[in-house]
């Protein structure tokens, strides 16, 4: 509003597009850094109020922190050797310097974070599990009123169509359509993209990989990122990175409502699809690395397969209950053919399957809680930990299918946030963060690094571009 209470119509100092980690950090970051009064500030949302801040507010928030609570130095070797010559060097060693300064930033400003002790998976990057209290939604919340109290103005269900460049100038604003189908202008001396990838878009997602068309987002919050970010950008004349059919898939229980219903008994089970035959080792490297891979394997045999296991797999299983956060239950039998039956699986290939997998587990004591080395031998595919036989009933089953948190291909930016155009120049007055940056390749995530990075270079993005204000105020 302006002083006479009007509501101000710009231009803005600053226009954020997206409502997450990224733009919310970038929001506060540039009230902070501002200097010359009070900054102008507009955060837009495709999205209605209630359902405001993308992926981040359906997040639980895990972080890739190793036992130091330092970012986990194999996240950039993961990162380089993927990438090979598109890696963005400056963009990892920023994040390793100003990861753990951003986690600082948002205690200082009311974000609480959790340690949990000793929590970890056998195999992980550290013992303990680190994440925001309350999920990505606590941070939405509070930096919403954090950016609101600093002068910031939100506009909902406000869907970005369109930048303003002249060819070879800077960006000098937002186009818009409201609810009602109006357009909106943003005329802004800076912008910054923070809205995201193209999850939510089935059609590009069909053109980029086999069985991309019939995902479903693991959150309600993603389905607006439909990459409008990426294509104003790229119609501006921005450069693009990161692995162009790549994306960060989830197992998930298909019969549940709920937000990320992921299923992980596989890990100290066994997989099958829907032959009844096993197709993947299922324990094969770490659950934060594995998880993603399962998934897209499940989508490559067409959407769906069964985690099965018996009595004995869920004994002395700590982790069992809480990794397989559906809300629907088991389906459990008291053999594995009338298991077959239930799952509606043939029961002859299913008996052979379980057969196989038990005579070829090697005789070594399970423990769950390691990577205790009871492998199988002279199957394939093999199973490298927990190949306990399956012999004890109740057996018990649950369907898995595939479904898409987030996609890999995005904006090319540099070190530091600003959009790099085709011919690797910043693009003046538009800087990008979060999700919509392409920085993963190889089809590869190192999982727990996604808001962090959201919520690091927004920060910096916010940082940048109200530098940048400052400079041009200056000369
Ligand atoms: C269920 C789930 C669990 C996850 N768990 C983890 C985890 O534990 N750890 C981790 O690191 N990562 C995790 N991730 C990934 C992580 O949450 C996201 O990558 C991260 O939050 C992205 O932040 P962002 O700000 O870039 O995008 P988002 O949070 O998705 O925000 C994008 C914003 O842009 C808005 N928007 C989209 N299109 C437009 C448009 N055209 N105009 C205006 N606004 C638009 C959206 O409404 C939204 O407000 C998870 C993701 C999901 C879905």
């Amino acid at each position: 509003m302006t002083a006479s209470g009007e509501e101000w119509t710009g231009p803005w100092d600053l226009v954020v597009v997206g409502h997450g980690a990224a733009g919310l950090s970038a929001a506060a970051s540039f009230l902070e850094r501002f200097e010359g009064g009070q900054p102008r500030v507009a955060v837009l949302d495709r999205a209605p109020f209630e359902e405001r801040g993308g992926s981040t507010a359906w997040t639980s928030a895990n972080f890739r922190l190793d036992d130091d609570g330092q970012l986990d130095p194999a996240w950039g070797k993961i990162v380089t050797e993927t990438a090979g010559d598109e890696v963005n060097a400056g963009y990892v060693d920023t994040f390793y310097e100003n990861c753990v300064d951003t986690l600082n930033w948002l205690r200082q400003n009311g974000v609480r974070t959790l340690t949990i002790r000793n929590a970890a998976l056998p195999g992980m990057f550290s013992r303990h599990g680190y994440a925001l209290q309350g999920g990505g939604r606590a941070f939405v919340e509070v930096f919403t009123e954090l950016v609101q109290a600093r002068g910031a103005q939100c506009f909902y269900e406000m869907d970005l169509v369109g930048l303003d460049r002249e060819p070879g100038g800077p960006v000098t604003g937002v186009h818009a359509r409201a609810a009602d189908g109006s357009e909106r202008h943003f005329a802004a001396r800076a912008v910054v993209l923070a809205c995201g990838g193209f999850e939510g878009d089935r059609q590009k997602l069909g053109q980029r990989f086999p069985g991309g068309e019939t995902l479903d987002t693991v959150s309600r919050g993603t389905r607006v990122n439909t990459g409008r970010g990426i294509d104003a950008a790229v119609a501006i004349g921005a450069a693009t990175a990161g692995d162009f059919s790549g994306s960060h898939l989830e197992p998930v229980d298909p019969r549940s409502e709920v937000t990320e219903p992921l299923v992980s008994s596989w890990f100290w089970g066994i997989l099958v699809d829907p032959e009844g035959k096993r197709f993947m080792d299922e324990a094969a490297t770490s659950f934060d690395m594995q998880f993603d891979f399962v998934a897209k394997e499940i989508l490559a045999r067409g959407g769906r397969a069964y985690a099965i296991n018996d009595a004995s797999v869920r004994s002395g299983n700590p982790y069992f209950e809480f990794l397989n956060a559906t809300d629907v239950g088991p389906i459990t039998a008291d053999s594995i053919e009338e298991l077959a039956e239930k799952l509606g699986l043939d029961a002859a290939a299913l008996r052979q399957t379980v057969d196989e997998y038990n005579a070829a587990s090697v005789d070594a004591p399970y423990d769950a809680t390691a990577l205790d080395n009871k492998h199988t031998v002279g199957i394939a595919p093999p199973k490298s930990h927990w190949a306990q036989p399956l012999t004890q009933a109740p057996f018990e089953a649950w369907p898995v299918g595939a479904q898409i948190c987030f996609t890999f291909w995005g904006l090319k930016v540099d070190g530091t946030t600003h959009v790099l155009d085709t011919a690797d120049r910043p693009i003046d007055g538009l800087h990008a963060a979060g999700e919509i940056t392409g920085i993963f390749h190889g089809n590869v995530y190192p999982s727990g690094s996604s808001v962090l990075r959201s919520l690091t270079f927004g920060r910096i993005a916010g940082q940048e571009a109200a530098q940048a204000l400052k400079a041009a105020a200056l000369a």
